[in-house]
């Protein structure tokens, strides 16, 4: 029986992973869930944010289903104590160098920016975001410079293996989808980039039925606000991940509607699964939070460490079929609490 560890975290948190379990649980695959603190919950009640037990729990089960963290009142602690260096904590036990962030505009929803209609009709893109490497994570300190200037530098590094486990995410990804695979980079100035390109071009080899594209990361950029959804797939680093996320993410209608998965493989056990959004502390408690990205997470979470893709469409399709009945939270210009739009979606599983 697979074993799914819930970790609700803080703020809206909790309020939003419940019904994502709930949404787990109407399915009746069987599946066991354990819950454990973390973040400044977890601090509350043992002094950290990531005690133990709830780690060796996110290492023990299939897969991890995460709420959010942060919370305003612990902001002043040493970093190492503060509710988001657990994120951080699981990421690098768990090994999860993938994260996957899909930014869909469901029908009858509006995107968030103004962009023309027409660009973000039916927009349903996937980025995939190598998670552990690049400038963030290489050699980076202050000096003197030469001059006696003070100087900052962070090294960018990527080696094959990096890249080769990041790109195989990305294709395989765009094998279950439209076979389109866009690599994004900056190899016209970056070494880096120029060998994530060359490893990237080498494993197209193994994927002949893909059609494999790259673009700089500026022009990508720009191409994201012009017609985003002319895109499928993304792949990329770290760095450029990071910005061009975020920008997709607004195309969507709410960042209330935003799932990810975090993974350590293309499939398979341990991921981590978790709405894009924080612990929204200015809306925490009242009950308003919008469950959607929780419960598109919980999709993800069937879809890779399941491998049960027949659910996740379940899931996925009741999302969009309550949606499409006019279900809407606040975010989405309505007025149904979290646990009214939980049960919508419930009455759409079919
Ligand atoms: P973090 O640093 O953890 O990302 P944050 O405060 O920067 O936290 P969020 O917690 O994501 O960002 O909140 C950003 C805004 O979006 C807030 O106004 C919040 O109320 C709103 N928001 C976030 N998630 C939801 C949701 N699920 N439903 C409705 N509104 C949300
Ligand atoms: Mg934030």
């Amino acid at each position: 029986m697979p074993l799914i560890a819930v970790l609700p975290g803080d703020g809206i948190g909790p309020e939003v992973t419940t019904q994502a379990r709930r949404v787990l649980e109407a399915l009746d695959l069987g599946l066991q869930f354990e819950e454990a603190p973390v973040g400044g919950a977890a601090y509350l009640v043992s002094g950290r944010p990531l005690p133990p037990e709830t780690l060796t729990l996110a290492k023990r089960a299939n897969a991890v289903l995460f709420g959010a963290i942060g919370d305003p009142r612990f902001e002043a602690l040493e970093r190492q104590l503060r509710p988001e260096a657990a994120l951080l904590g699981i990421r690098r036990e768990l090994g999860l160098f993938a994260n996957i962030r899909p930014a869909t505009l469901f029908p009858g929803l509006e995107s968030a920016t103004s962009l023309k209609p027409e660009a973000v009709a039916g927009l349903d893109i996937v980025i995939v975001r190598e998670l552990v490497g690049d400038v963030y994570f290489g050699e980076k300190g202050r000096r003197h410079n030469a001059e006696g200037l003070r100087q900052g530098y962070d090294v960018m590094s990527y080696n094959e293996a990096e890249v080769e486990r990041i790109a195989r995410v990305g294709f395989e990804m765009a094998k279950r989808r439209k076979k389109k695979l866009c690599s994004v980079d900056k190899a016209n100035v970056l070494e880096t980039s120029q060998l994530w390109r060359d490893v990237v071009n080498e494993m197209s080899t193994q994927y002949p039925e893909i059609e494999l594209t790259h673009m700089y990361v500026d022009n990508a950029a720009m191409q994201l606000v012009r017609q985003p959804n002319a895109f499928d797939v993304i792949v990329t680093g770290n760095l450029f991940g990071d910005i061009l996320s975020d920008q997709a993410s607004m195309c969507a209608g709410s960042i209330g509607m935003l799932p990810s998965a975090s993974l350590r493989a293309w499939s398979g056990d341990n991921g981590m699964y978790e709405p894009i959004h924080g612990s929204a502390p200015d809306i925490a408690g009242q009950g308003k939070a919008n469950p959607c990205a929780a419960i598109l997470s919980a999709a993800m979470l069937l879809r890779h460490s399941l491998s049960d893709e027949a659910s996740a469409q379940r899931v996925e399709k009741a999302v969009a079929g309550a949606l499409a009945k006019g279900a809407r939270t606040a975010d989405l210009g309505g007025s149904l609490s979290t646990t009214e739009m939980g049960d919508a979606v419930l009455r759409e599983l079919v």
